[in-house]
């Protein structure tokens, strides 16, 4: 169909019953694009249709240079998404009838870039992928009301989002430019023995608890590196950037309350992914391999070996291969460790304000009134270093309640009025001179293990078919199982969440858990899945003939440890020991990434 016999289309099915939208299906070929109406819903309250636009290159006439290689082709995409955005929020009506009828929308993301399957750029064409509302008064179609969506602001969107010439050819440059040297700059890390960086002037502060927008310019302090961890990077596109570098090892974030400990934490959590210019921490890299650790009692734990944090249970329980339906704060702490480890980590962040009390100190009087073999509980003070040491593992710790942590630091920032400063000489001399002390409770910190995820432990059937699905940004349905997610911190957009849920689904569809795969090859895999043949892979399309083969564009691509986090909180989770029956040895300290 054309767009004038679209036009007609729409004119008879004025007043019809609501089922003859289905006859919109197929493509639609307008004067400078296409439009394929993938989906078409059931009644004006149910999820809206699923539609895209594409046009196709020679028309279009982007850039080469703006989606050559993978990661300006990914920023880009992501731009063409919140100009579609932008342009839903100028040109369209919104609301033209009962339940969801003409509304329009795209999945644009927040402050992150992210890959997401909304958009599509390549030599050929540029696509994007949206939802409208098809309007109805009632379950009667309204048809020109659906023509004023179709024929006159979905044009406009097009018009303004996926040529080349309308767009604001320097903001989409500088959008590309700007991932471009967030990327760069993540991966120059490891070289330069960093595990972050925050360059001068950035504005970690947000607007409020629930916004992730940046506090006002005229209340933020700009960050100020310490002279003494005080580098810089010349940025591919920025040029020469200077900012505080973290190195690795252990580092503690000390200072009063309310000083900026969190605040500094949380933009190191965030600084696994890129942002958007304007966002305070465009500059602002972490190792992408970081994990945020915090206690969260409740959680199931499945045949983890914690026993470097837990060991000498009452009744001689074994806690290498630790399973509990209800974790206590210090257990679930621990777990959460390890899990992190086994996935890949190698770069915990902790924050005192999250943590179990009793899995972070135990200070020297209470180990002279409760002797250790009445304490299960090897405090991560004990095992921090080791963790360094053994398996090059780098921490981020703020602590400001206890000095206990000054004797193994590597680094001791102090955050004055927001600001840090370097104060690990101060640190040692007063840890030094103090006239007790406490004893190491731990020399090593062991081995660490794998586990395999079996496929019996992973059941998606919800009455008589399979189904997954997600709610918001923490919560899974997973077959008949809620998975909650509310504790993942580094989870930053609910199309995550969702990518998540059917990333494991597909996983399970596709025999990845062979009940030989470790959790880490397991999550290897699925990645390289979608590493070469996109997010779209994942979506549970069982052969052609399910809803035209078009997959939805609402996926942003989650983190292996965001994945992992999932598998580990799935209630039903089974695991057995890596091959051989004995526990796997995944990394010594040897061949540790430095
Ligand atoms: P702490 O963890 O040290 O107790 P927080 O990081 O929670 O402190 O910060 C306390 C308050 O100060 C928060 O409301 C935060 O938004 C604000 N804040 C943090 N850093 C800055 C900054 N650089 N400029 C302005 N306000 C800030
Ligand atoms: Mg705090």
């Amino acid at each position: 169909m054309d767009a004038v016999d679209l036009g007609r289309m729409l004119e008879r099915l004025e007043g019809k019953g609501y089922k003859e939208y289905h006859n919109l299906g197929g493509s639609h070929s307008f004067a400078r694009f296409t439009l394929f109406i993938d989906r078409v819903q059931a009644d004006p309250f149910a999820a809206p249709s699923r539609m895209r636009v594409r046009v196709a290159q020679e028309i279009a006439g982007f850039d080469p240079q703006l989606f050559s290689g993978k990661v300006r082709r990914v920023a880009m995409q992501d731009f063409l998404v919140r100009l579609f955005a932008r342009s839903i929020r100028k040109n369209v009506k919104g609301h033209r009838g009962t339940g969801k009828s003409g509304f329009v929308g795209v999945d644009s993301g927040g402050q992150e870039i992210l890959e997401r399957n909304a958009a599509t750029i390549n030599e050929r064409y540029a696509e994007i992928r949206f939802v409208v509302g098809l309007p109805a008064a009632g379950r009667r179609c309204l048809g020109r009301e659906a023509a004023a969506v179709l024929l006159d602001e979905v044009p406009r969107l097009v018009e303004s989002s996926l040529f080349y010439d309308n767009i604001n050819r320097e903001e989409a440059a500088a959008h590309v430019k700007a991932a471009e040297d967030q990327e760069w700059l993540r991966s120059r890390l490891a070289r330069e023995k960093l595990v972050a960086f925050v360059a001068d002037g950035s504005v970690l502060p947000r607007a409020s608890g629930i916004s992730e927008a940046p506090l006002a310019g005229d209340r933020a302090v700009g960050f100020r590196s310490p002279p003494e961890l005080r580098v810089g990077f010349d940025l591919p596109n920025r040029g020469w950037t200077s900012g505080m570098g973290i190195p690795e090892g252990v580092t503690l974030i000390i200072g009063g309350g309310y000083h900026g400990k969190s605040t500094l934490l949380k933009a190191l959590e965030r600084g696994v992914y890129c942002h958007v210019t304007g966002d305070g921490r465009e500059v602002v890299a972490t190792r992408d391999d970081a994990v945020k650790i915090r206690a969260e009692d409740g959680r199931r734990v499945e045949k983890v070996n914690i026993s470097p944090f837990i060991s000498n249970l009452p009744f001689g329980q074994d806690t290498s291969a630790f399973s509990t339906e209800n974790a206590s704060g210090s257990t679930s702490q621990a777990a959460n460790i390890i899990e992190a480890l086994e996935a890949g980590s190698r770069l915990l962040l902790i924050d005192e304000d999250t943590s179990a009390t009793n899995f972070m100190i135990r200070d020297e009087l209470m180990q002279r009134l409760i002797s250790k073999d009445k304490e299960p509980i090897t405090p991560l003070i004990d095992q921090v270093h080791n963790m360094y040491k053994e398996h090059g593992v780098s921490t981020v710790l703020v602590m400001g309640g206890s000095g206990d942590y000054f004797d193994v630091a590597d680094t001791v920032l102090a955050m004055e009025d927001y600001q840090p400063r370097v104060v690990t000489a101060q640190a040692r001399a007063v840890a030094s001179s103090r006239p007790g002390r406490r004893r190491s409770e731990a020399a090593v910190f062991g081995p660490l293990t794998a586990r395999v995820p079996l496929a019996g432990g992973l059941n998606p059937r919800r009455g008589p078919r399979e189904k997954v699905s997600s709610r918001g940004l923490g919560t899974i349905e997973f077959g008949r199982q809620t998975v909650d997610l509310a504790a993942v911190e580094q989870l930053v957009d609910p199309s995550q969440t969702r990518a998540i849920g059917d990333l494991v689904w597909s996983a399970h569809r596709r025999g990845l858990f062979d009940g030989k795969a470790t959790l880490g090859q397991v999550l290897d895999r699925m990645l390289a899945e979608v590493e070469e043949g996109g997010l779209d892979v994942i979506a549970p399309v069982f052969g052609p003939s399910a809803e035209g083969g078009a997959v939805a564009g609402d996926y942003a691509l989650p983190r292996r440890y965001e994945i992992a986090a999932m598998l580990n909180r799935l209630r039903s989770l089974k695991a057995g020991p890596a091959s051989g029956g004995a526990a796997q040895v995944v990394l010594s300290g040897d061949d540790s990434p430095n």
